[in-house]
């Protein structure tokens, strides 16, 4: 009896850690995103949004970085994160200039993040894009390219000429960001290489390139993008297709405002270093800035042609920031009225809101309806419901009013506007 017991526990133990073996070695061998535990359900962190009529609504990333420059994360776990966030396009865009790790990792091949973070995502719901970071001091600043066919050529070592009372004079000019000699020297012989000369072969790769973080302080002290005549001269010639709007948790209104002037693609980006769950507490509720992609399919070429249309958005803390034109459809296909019908006796009309997105609407009514519960805007919760009560003043068969989206801007001083609208059950 004894025996037995004990025999019953070491197989039982033995199945345990089996068990733990198979969980274990599923979760590396295939880099599932899956917790080793379950995630209850109050904490999802997936980023969710509807369709519009005419296009998918895809999450994008579109500025990471790894060991690769200065990030601090193998590629792999970029992906990892991209799947816990429900993320749909992520891009690995590392500094081709700026490489800290030189010494540990001499990375002679310009493209095996990306051919890392690929070959994680295969078989996953996720698409990597292939990109760089151009990366010089001003006027040029950082530019991202991404879509590049082959990153190796993007950076040159000893395309511009320098002396040595040259070269020390721009080494004295850095800022000083604690690192290696060589690794200073190393960015300042590739940095000769002539911004305009890199720009124009990554359009030679059919890449779209976007200006990031234009309001950074080290770059802009006055919060205000440098704009040059360089950059001026690359947005009318198209060389330059988007720019960063909010980059990790900054956001530039000026540079909203250059995209609209410019007609450049609206990018939001994590420039995540570290690590997503580190920076933004996903499981608390938050999440990555992403770019929000109006897309005809999820395959590379149909993400490629929709940043090329400019059809983006971002989605930053709790507020979108987009075109009129992308807005106004994923709001609307955002916020559903799912019932409505009028109180026994009244002419109070209960209307029930369903939110779509992971976006907590606040919304404030701008019609002549009376809200019998709720003086101000009211919130509408991500994934969520809420009910209003209206007071029409006679039985409509249909009811129809304006609100103002208190937390979508279609400029950097301007909210969009909707109309919501459902027929009445019960109006007579
Ligand atoms: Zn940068
Ligand atoms: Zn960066």
């Amino acid at each position: 009896m004894h025996y037995q017991l004990a025999r019953g526990s070491i197989v039982l133990t033995l199945t345990l850690i089996l068990n733990l073996c198979l969980a274990l070695s599923q979760a590396y061998a295939h880099g599932k995103a899956e917790p080793l535990v379950p995630t209850p359900a109050s904490l999802q962190r997936d980023m969710v949004f509807p369709n519009t009529a005419d296009y998918l609504v895809l999450t994008a990333d579109l500025h990471t970085h790894t060991v690769f420059s200065d990030g601090h994360v193998w590629p792999n776990v970029r992906v990892e994160e991209g799947l816990r966030d429900g993320l749909d396009i992520l891009a690995i865009t590392e500094h081709l200039e700026w490489q800290p790790h030189r010494a540990d990792l001499p990375n002679p091949d310009r493209n095996r993040a990306y051919a890392i973070a690929q070959e994680a995502a295969t078989d996953e719901p996720i698409l990597v894009v292939p990109g760089v970071e151009i990366t010089r001091e001003l006027p040029t600043g950082h530019i991202n390219a991404i879509f590049v066919e082959d990153a190796n050529p993007l950076v040159q070592l000893d395309a511009g000429a320098d002396d040595e009372a040259g070269m020390a004079a721009r080494l004295d000019a850095l800022p000083d960001w604690g690192s290696e000699r060589e690794v200073n020297e190393y960015y300042v012989r590739t940095g000769l290489w002539a911004a305009d000369a890199a720009v124009s072969a990554a359009n030679g790769q059919g890449a779209f390139l976007f200006w990031n973080h234009p309001s950074w302080s080290e770059q802009a002290p006055d919060g205000k993008p440098p704009v040059s005549p360089q950059h001026q001269r690359w947005f009318s010639e198209k060389l330059l297709h988007g720019i960063e709007v909010v980059n990790g948790v900054s956001y530039s209104p000026e540079s909203f405002q250059l995209a609209i002037d410019n007609d450049l693609a609206l990018i939001g980006t994590s420039d995540v270093h570290d690590l997503i769950d580190w920076d933004y507490l996903p499981e608390l509720g938050g999440h990555r800035p992403v770019t929000l992609v109006f897309a005809t399919s999820a395959q590379m070429t149909a993400v490629r042609a929709a940043l090329f249309a400019k059809r983006t958005a971002v989605w930053f803390q709790d507020t979108l920031l987009g075109r009129e034109r992308e807005l106004a459809p994923l709001v609307k296909a955002s916020i559903v009225v799912t019932s409505a019908h009028y109180l026994p006796e009244t002419t109070l009309v209960q209307v029930r809101l369903e939110n779509r997105s992971s976006v907590p609407f606040q919304l404030q009514n701008l019609s002549n309806f009376g809200d019998q519960n709720n003086p101000g805007p009211v919130t509408l919760p991500a994934l969520g419901t809420l009910t209003l009560e209206l007071a029409t003043g006679v039985r409509l068969a249909e009811i129809s009013w304006p609100v103002r989206v208190v937390n979508a801007y279609t400029t950097p001083n301007t909210q969009l506007v909707i109309t919501l609208s459902s027929p009445v059950a019960d109006a007579e």
